[in-house]
């Protein structure tokens, strides 16, 4: 196809690299798979090295074009206390006239026809409406969160006072029901205004003509009949639902990547190294730092763990604010001679490491994970089963749905009442994965069917496969009348 007569699809990403790598991921496929012309819109944080080097390696082999907005002054809309959701809706809300006019002049090799935000970019679909355009949500995390999701403007009507001080779960049509202590955290607190933010981003989903997740049928077949069935939730979402994952990092963009740490691990035996990371941004109190290390030590596993500083208090996670990476000032987070002792079972690695090259590697055989969508997917496509450590947004939703529904890993009751993990039950759990008892290989035999049920997925004729081009169809069904329209 000339370049242009292709589609040509304009993503939108929203600050942090949880958000960012799906989407950069998705623009890929689009290109691979569709033959679009895609063109990425990226509101970036600029609070890391490793967002930086994303972005740059997205832009190599020029798959995509790739272009970062300013990021907008938000300082008199936020305060200090403002919660990770407002200031990401805030600084989206903000960034939208810089949007506008970038894609209203954006002519070249042609006029945008499909336009796809992300979860924080919904108050953006307009731009598209006035375009007349399709317009998509991409939802990078999975089945059951979009469920709440987009119910939730019906639970705001419906359920009385906070949902954490209920003893009954709530209850969301044709799903599982979400325990009040698993909410995401905008529901934590319905007087705050990220709660607002939410119910609204719910709302905003049925703007959209439909919407991607990164899920896969086999994955949660029963979630998604019930977001298409017009008598549960198919009414809460206009458009259809289109499960297109698992969509992952592929191995290789790592940066640079330690030979160190890779020649060790070739030296360990297999499915032996549990692999300790929370994310791209969280952190953990001091205290339970110090109960981590004596239990990593105590498990006498084989292990690398991604250390961080310690928060003062848990919350959101230090999303924005990653360190600054000078390993010396590890010692003074990690109990008394803890690198010493644990110099031939471990590696200590500051601040971020190449998480999907250490998870594809052979030697790995675990991840204690905050359960980040995007770890999680990327633990199950290699067949690593879970310690689940939820701390923030969605996270508790995922540790209950990888532990209970899908029994790919283990949890410890402590966490839903936010009390400190002891040493004692760390060394526990990290044993319960690894070990040779029949829980652990019940895990491992469940991951190993998952993964394979993703790679299935995504082969020519699997349903994630087939999702995607039939998405290319619905956007090509909708003409675009660019074209007609002269500005905004
Ligand atoms: N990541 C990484 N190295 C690190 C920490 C994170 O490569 O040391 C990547 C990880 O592979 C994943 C992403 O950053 O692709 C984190 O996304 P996720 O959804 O798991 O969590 P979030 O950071 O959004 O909480």
């Amino acid at each position: 196809r000339s370049s242009t007569k292709k589609p040509h699809a304009v993503l939108l990403s929203s600050p942090g690299l949880g958000h960012l790598i799906p989407v950069l991921e998705l623009g890929k496929r689009l290109v691979t798979n569709l033959d679009f012309h895609v063109t990425i819109f990226v509101v970036a944080s600029h609070t890391s090295a490793a967002e930086s080097d994303i972005i740059k390696s997205a832009m190599t082999p020029n798959l995509c074009e790739i272009i970062e907005l300013p990021s907008p002054d938000i300082s008199g809309l936020v305060s200090p206390e403002s919660k990770l959701v407002t200031i990401i809706r805030v600084i989206m809300r903000e960034t939208r006239p810089a949007l506008r006019s970038a894609i209203s002049s954006l002519k070249s090799p042609s006029p945008p026809t499909v336009m796809i935000v992300d979860l924080f970019g919904t108050e953006s679909l307009v731009i598209g409406e006035e375009l007349q355009i399709p317009k998509y949500v991409y939802i990078a995390s999975h089945a059951w969160f979009v469920a709440l999701t987009v119910y939730v403007p019906t639970l705001d009507k419906i359920v009385k006072g906070e949902y954490v001080d209920r003893k009954d779960p709530l209850n969301i049509p044709g799903c599982m029901p979400v325990r009040p202590e698993d909410v995401v955290d905008p529901m934590l607190d319905r007087n705050d205004q990220h709660y607002f933010e939410y119910v609204r981003l719910g709302e905003e989903i049925k703007l959209s003509d439909g919407v991607l997740v990164n899920t896969w049928e086999d994955l949660q077949p029963t979630t998604l009949a019930a977001l298409r069935d017009e008598k549960l939730l198919g009414r809460d979402v206009k458009g259809p639902i289109f499960p297109i994952g698992p969509i992952v990092r592929p191995l290789g963009l790592a940066g640079s990547s330690s030979n160190q740490l890779f020649d060790w691990l070739d030296k360990q035996p297999s499915e032996s190294v549990v692999f300790v990371s929370f994310g791209s941004g969280g952190t953990l109190s001091s205290e339970q730092l110090t109960e981590l290390a004596w239990g990593l030590e105590l498990s006498q596993q084989r292990f690398i763990w991604v250390v961080r500083p310690p928060t003062v208090k848990s919350g959101d996670g230090s999303f924005f604010t990653a360190g600054t990476g000078d390993s010396d000032d590890l010692l003074s987070y990690l109990p008394e001679g803890f690198l010493t002792r644990t110099r031939k079972a471990g590696m200590v690695v500051p601040e971020w490491a190449p998480q999907v090259e250490i998870l594809s590697h052979p030697s790995v055989g675990g991840f204690f994970s905050h359960c980040g969508w995007n770890s999680t997917l990327e633990s199950m496509t290699n067949g690593v089963p879970m310690i689940v450590w939820p701390l923030y947004a969605e996270q508790r939703m995922n540790a209950t749905l990888l532990t209970e529904e899908l029994g790919v890993g283990v949890r410890s009751e402590k966490l839903q009442s936010n009390r400190v993990v002891g040493r004692e039950e760390i060394k526990s759990m990290v044993r319960r994965v690894m070990g040779d008892e029949e829980e652990g290989n019940a895990i491992r035999r469940k991951v190993k069917e998952i993964k394979r049920s993703a790679e299935r997925a995504q082969v020519e004729g699997g349903s994630s496969y087939n999702a995607l081009s039939v998405f290319a169809k619905h956007c090509q069904s909708r003409p675009s009348k660019f074209l007609q329209l002269n500005a905004f």
